[in-house]
């Protein structure tokens, strides 16, 4: 435990130290970081001022954390945020905690040109970080955003409220397409889906596999690209023609879920890799004059 009177310097040493047991040193720095921050001591002040006094509630804090840290307990979890593409998020069990590597697909989405009016949707919106991202970098277009999960679509519609940015909330499963009453068409269709196949859960570490929701993330071995046929089947009756489509993959399946989208006669299909060279996105349109 953490001692009464530890100066900053300390606090952040200890937290790297008890981290270290349980995250590789670069991680454990960053976790670090983030607990000095939540309890007051944001870098410019320990760094500024290592020899201050940390207070008494804080110290209590800190320990507090540490031990949940200990338990394997996301840190995302334990604080109840995370950052995305600027904006902070609001978390719980309920959601998917969200991923660089989504946030480089926004970043890459940012990077086109949608004009003001457009509508664009997230299929399986979680903590609702890429619908209000989106919403974000273009204040002009509609944003919707679907969810099967209650207690998810609740955290991302208090996401919405919490950050002020109107996005069109809306309840359903992908998988159950014939329920949805979703008249509009939209010019982009954006999707994160559970990707990745229940055999691969043994390379996964027991903070996600223990803490995460394991229904944003599997799916059966046997049928592991049920959710993008799901996706393609919207863009056909929801995507205007020209319209484009996004999506996160599995970078293992990259070529067979490219399959679906060649087979149904889409176009400029693209396997886009994130910044760890691994296929990690497929981008889409629809023919001009539809299929
Ligand atoms: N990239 C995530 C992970 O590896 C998976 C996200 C997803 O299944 N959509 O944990």
């Amino acid at each position: 435990m953490l001692e009464n009177h530890a100066t900053l310097a300390r606090t952040r040493s200890y937290l790297e130290t008890e981290i270290c047991k349980k995250y590789p040193t670069r991680e454990a720095s960053s976790i670090a970081r983030m607990i000095m921050e939540h309890t007051g001591y944001p870098s410019s002040i320990y760094l500024s001022d290592p020899h201050r006094m940390a207070g008494s509630g804080n110290i209590m804090q800190i320990n507090k954390i540490v031990a949940e840290i200990h338990t394997g307990r996301p840190i995302q979890y334990i604080l109840g945020y995370t950052h995305f593409c600027d904006l902070r998020f609001e978390l719980d069990e309920h959601v998917l905690i969200p991923r660089p590597e989504t946030e480089e697909m926004i970043y890459q989405i940012r990077a086109d040109t949608y004009r003001s009016g457009c509508r664009m949707i997230d299929l399986g919106t979680g903590s609702g970080c890429i619908a209000l991202s989106l919403k974000k970098y273009f204040p002009g277009c509609e944003v919707y955003a679907l969810e099967k999960s209650r207690p998810a679509l609740i955290r991302a519609k208090e996401n919405g409220r919490l950050l002020n940015l109107d996005v069109t909330w809306i309840f359903g499963d992908m998988l159950q397409q014939q329920l949805l009453q979703v008249e509009e068409k939209f010019d982009l269709v954006v999707s994160n889906p559970p990707y990745v196949r229940k055999s691969e859960r043994m390379m996964m570490d027991d903070n996600v596999l223990l803490h995460e929701p394991g229904m944003a993330l599997f799916v059966e071995d046997q049928d592991p690209l049920i959710f993008y046929r799901a996706i393609r089947t919207f863009c056909l009756s929801h995507l205007r023609p020209g319209g484009i489509l996004w999506v996160e993959i599995n970078e293992k399946l990259g070529e067979e879920t490219a399959a679906l989208f060649t087979d149904a006669g889409f176009l400029d299909i693209t396997i886009r890799k994130d910044i760890h060279k691994k296929d990690r996105f497929i981008t889409a349109s629809l023919p001009a004059h539809g299929i």
